[in-house]
């Protein structure tokens, strides 16, 4: 009642265009949501976010949903779930984005990429927790697990390093992984990846647990 009272007051509107959303829209308004730029990564096995990580064989496929544009919906969506507390956007992308690749797939376990525990407190959740479990909704029996590794470093923010530094910087950031991931065909999401050090560093870890296939997964890409 209360909500829909304030709601009346301020009626919520598109964080893109700013029209006025309705009932069954959520952050996004309906033309917003079909003109979502997205890459179509999983139908290039070689695309150029995939030939970040050819380093590491464990390594299967790795697909974007979104192009990444300075000031474009992406960013937008992005900015409200990591800076405005909305955390559900990242359950928004991920029910999208499942819904155009459950079938390319057949994972047994999402893994959100962690962050420090700091970072956790300071803004409240894992930006990347929503987006995991929106995609494993729309996969069979597949489990979140955000318990298996543990972000042990907080690295300063990398935006403005060269890109040599910037993999020196994230070494040792992460923790072992706590269990043996043999047979586990393990889906990693992210939310934005520029050079890929921080999350290759992380399956890098989960190769040395014995994973038997990673798959790469994040919300934008440049
Ligand atoms: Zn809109």
């Amino acid at each position: 009642m209360l909500s829909e009272f304030i709601s009346l007051i301020y009626p919520a509107t598109c964080l893109n265009c700013n029209e006025t959303l309705i009932s069954a829209e959520n952050f996004i308004c309906t033309a917003c949501k079909i003109d979502l730029p997205e890459t179509m990564d999983h139908l290039n096995s070689e695309n150029v976010l995939f030939q970040k990580f050819a380093y590491n064989s464990s390594i299967k496929s790795a697909a974007s949903f979104l192009y990444f544009h300075d000031g474009g919906i992406a960013q937008k969506l992005i900015h409200g779930l990591k800076y405005e507390g909305s955390h559900e956007i990242g359950n928004l992308l991920g029910e999208l984005y499942g819904k155009t690749i459950f079938d390319y797939f057949i994972p047994d376990i999402v893994i959100p990429v962690p962050i420090h525990k700091k970072k956790l407190r300071k803004r409240g959740y894992n930006q990347s927790l929503g987006f995991a479990k929106g995609l494993a909704s729309c996969f069979n029996n597949v489990e979140v697990r955000d318990d298996l590794i543990d972000r042990i470093k907080n690295t300063e923010t990398q935006t403005r390093r060269n890109k040599l530094s910037r993999w020196l910087n994230v070494s040792n950031i992460y923790s072992d992984v706590k269990e043996d991931l043999s047979g586990k065909v393990a889906i990693v999401v992210d939310d934005v990846i520029t050079t890929g050090a921080t999350v290759g560093m992380l399956c890098d870890k989960l190769k040395e647990a014995n994973v038997s296939a990673i798959h790469i997964l994040c919300m934008a890409r440049r």
